[in-house]
């Protein structure tokens, strides 16, 4: 009787083990339970789903600190949490990394819910590329959406929209979120367009050229150091000299993602400076408003 008691025992709880080992090994490793699991393509958008998503929301980005959109490539290990986020927010302008990538990493995940970012926003054609590819109509956007306080409004309500969808019961919560947030982008756009009205030489020149949004918001001109995603030529670096000595160009404006030496070269020529300013900093308004000051103080 008990050596038959003690195997019925041993096979229940061998039973109970197979049934458990599924549930076990099917639990979320990179997001805590409670969570939504939220990936992101950049790290400003980070400050955005955090702002709309408070406590709620675990946020992991794509591209780290340092690396450039255009050219980065995910690791295994994002690909891993990838496959356990409930949702994922894409930039959606046609930022490279997403052009590449986004479809391969929503193959791992067939659950995910997808938000495009960029939905509403008018998007910028992209500077003539050389027509010697046929097939790029696609990608034919200036992707840098989100250095506009004007467009990050329309990420973030892009944001809560994604979150109301997949945690109806807190619509709430995220609406209030977003509307304090974007009251602030609100009051920061407010500032710039106030400040910008004052300056008399609207010609900025940028290496790489990821302002022309900020540029359509305060009716500025980008000039760019690259021509056509490429580092200039002997004879286009000449006729950047000329054109920022005509626009009577003070400052160059470089990220520290880009190689800034014909930039350098280019201050030079014009005995002008050159200026740091990060596109990508996780901090997002923060950041702006500090990008926004330099500018001041170089324009005017
Ligand atoms: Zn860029």
């Amino acid at each position: 009787m008990i050596t038959s008691r003690k195997f019925r025992f041993v096979v229940f709880a061998l039973v109970l083990l197979t049934c458990m080992f599924p549930f076990a090994s099917c639990q979320k490793q990179n997001f805590s339970d409670d969570a939504i699991g939220a990936v992101v393509t950049i790290l400003p958008q980070v400050e955005f789903v955090e702002a709309v998503g408070g406590e709620k929301v675990a946020v992991s980005v794509m591209i780290p600190p340092g690396a450039s959109p255009h050219t980065y490539e995910p690791t295994p290990s994002q690909m891993t949490a990838l496959a356990e986020a409930d949702i994922y927010f894409s930039v959606g302008s046609g930022v490279e990394f997403e052009i590449s990538w986004l479809d391969k990493l929503l193959g791992i995940n067939r659950q995910i819910i997808l938000i495009d970012c960029s939905e509403g926003i008018e998007l910028i054609e992209a500077e003539a590329h050389d027509h010697e590819e046929e097939d790029h109509e696609a990608d034919s956007h200036d992707p840098h959406i989100w250095l506009s306080p004007v467009n990050a409004q329309v990420m973030v309500a892009n944001i809560c929209d994604g979150l109301v969808q997949l945690d109806p019961d807190n619509r709430e919560y995220y609406q209030q979120n977003r509307d304090s947030y974007i009251e602030k982008l609100q009051a920061m756009h407010q500032d710039f367009s106030d400040g910008f009205s004052t300056v008399e030489n609207r010609v900025f020149m940028m290496q790489h050229p990821s302002m022309s949004y900020f540029a359509r918001d305060y009716a500025l001109i980008q000039l760019s150091v690259e021509q056509e995603g490429k580092e200039p030529t002997p004879a286009g670096m000449a006729s950047l000299i000329e054109q920022a000595k005509e626009a009577g160009v003070r400052v160059i404006f470089v990220s520290p993602q880009f190689n800034q030496d014909n930039a350098d070269t280019i201050a030079r020529e014009i005995d002008g400076a050159v200026e740091y300013i990060d596109g990508l900093a996780r901090d997002y308004a923060d950041n702006m408003r500090g990008i926004f000051e330099i500018m001041m103080e170089a324009m005017n």
